[in-house]
C-alpha cells in the first residue's frame, strides 16, 4: 500500500483536548490532524489537562497516528511582520513562545504560523521584523518546530513566494527549528501553476530545500492562479481540480510529509450556514483517488440520518 499521511483540522475543545481531537479525527478515518490550542481568532488559551493528554496520546498510538505528523495552528491574528505597536509585537512574541510551549507538554513537534502582514511597513521591514519576532522565540536549538505557511498575498501578506520564505529563513540563528508549511490554494492564489507540482518542487528545492517542507495544507481555491484572494473550496469543486490535488497528494517526493485538509464546511439544508465537516467523505475520495460527482450531496446523506 502507498504511504499516505492524511488529515484534517479538527477541534481542541477546553473540556475534551487533544482527546477530543483525536477522537474527531479517527471519526473522519485520517492518520493525522491538526488543530487550534483555542479560537483561531484569538489568544486565550486554557490550562491543558495532563491525564486527557496521555489517554489522547495512548489513543493514537492504538490507532497508528504517529504523532510527529499532527500539527498545531497558530492563531492568524498573531503578526510578526509589523511592529508599529510595540506592545503587540510583544504580545506576539510571548504568545508564541507560549504556543510552543504548549505544544511541547502536548508531545507535538510542528506549529504553523502564517509569517504575517507588513500593514504598509513595506517588504523588507516586514520580513525584518519577522526574523526579529522569530530569533526571540526560537532561542535555542531544541524545542518544537515553526513551519512557515506558504500565503495567498492577501494585503500585505508575506511569504507569497518562496523567496520571500528563504529570507525569513537566512535569517534566523536556530535554522533547524523552521520549516515550510506548503497550502495548494495559497500557492495557487500566489500566482504558481499547482498543475505542473514537480515543476514547482524542482523551484522549491532549487531556493529552498525539499526537505524543509514539513506540512501541506490541501484545499482546492475558489479563485483563479493569481488571485491573491484565499478563499478555499472543497476538493474538485474548485480551480485547481481534483486530479491534479490527487497528484500533489500522492506525489513520491512528498510521501513522507503530512497532508491536512482546511476545505470549507458545507451546510445541509440550503441555508448559508456551514456547519458540517466535509472530511470523512472528501478523505474516502482521496483514498479511491476518484472523484464522486455527487460530493456534496453525499455530505448532506450523511449527516441528515442524524
Ligand atoms: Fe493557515
Ligand atoms: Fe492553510
Ligand atoms: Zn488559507
Amino acid at each position: 500500500m502507498e504511504k499516505l499521511i492524511i488529515g484534517s483540522h479538527v477541534s481542541f475543545t477546553k473540556e475534551e483536548g487533544l482527546l477530543g481531537s483525536v477522537k474527531e479525527s479517527l471519526s473522519y478515518g485520517e492518520n493525522t490532524f491538526m488543530f487550534y490550542t483555542g479560537a483561531p481568532q484569538n489568544t486565550i488559551r486554557g490550562k491543558i489537562d495532563e491525564e486527557k493528554t496521555k489517554e489522547a496520546q495512548t489513543l493514537m498510538k492504538e490507532n497508528n497516528i504517529d504523532i510527529k505528523d499532527v500539527i498545531i495552528h497558530a492563531p492568524y491574528i498573531i503578526n510578526l511582520a509589523n511592529n508599529k505597536d510595540e506592545d503587540k509585537f510583544n504580545f506576539a512574541v510571548n504568545f508564541l513562545k507560549q504556543e510552543l510551549t504548549r505544544a511541547e507538554t502536548l508531545g507535538i513537534k510542528k506549529v504553523v504560523m502564517h509569517p504575517g502582514s507588513h500593514v504598509g511597513l513595506g517588504v523588507e521591514k516586514g520580513i525584518e521584523n519577522i526574523v526579529k519576532g522569530l530569533n526571540k522565540v526560537l532561542d535555542k536549538k531544541e524545542g518544537p518546530i515553526i513551519c512557515l505557511e506558504t500565503m495567498a498575498g492577501k494585503g500585505t501578506e508575506l511569504g507569497k513566494t518562496f523567496e520571500e520564505i528563504k529570507t525569513i529563513i537566512d535569517g534566523t540563528i536556530y535554522k533547524e527549528r523552521l520549516l515550510v508549511c506548503l497550502d495548494t490554494c495559497h500557492l495557487n492564489d500566489a500566482g504558481y501553476d499547482i498543475s505542473n507540482f514537480d515543476k514547482l518542487l524542482e523551484d522549491f528545492d532549487k531556493i529552498i530545500g525539499l526537505v524543509k517542507i514539513g506540512c501541506i495544507h490541501i484545499n482546492d481555491s475558489k479563485n483563479e492562479k493569481g488571485a491573491h484572494k484565499d478563499r478555499h473550496e472543497n476538493i474538485g469543486l474548485g480551480t485547481l481540480g481534483f486530479q491534479n490535488i490527487i497528484k500533489i497528494i500522492y506525489n513520491e517526493k512528498l510521501k513522507e510529509v503530512p497532508k491536512i485538509l482546511e476545505t470549507p464546511y458545507i451546510s445541509i439544508n440550503g441555508g448559508k450556514d456551514r456547519t458540517y465537516p466535509p472530511y470523512k467523505q472528501e478523505i474516502e475520495m482521496i483514498r479511491q483517488k476518484k472523484y464522486d460527482e455527487k460530493l456534496l450531496e453525499k455530505i448532506r446523506n450523511y449527516y441528515n440520518k442524524f
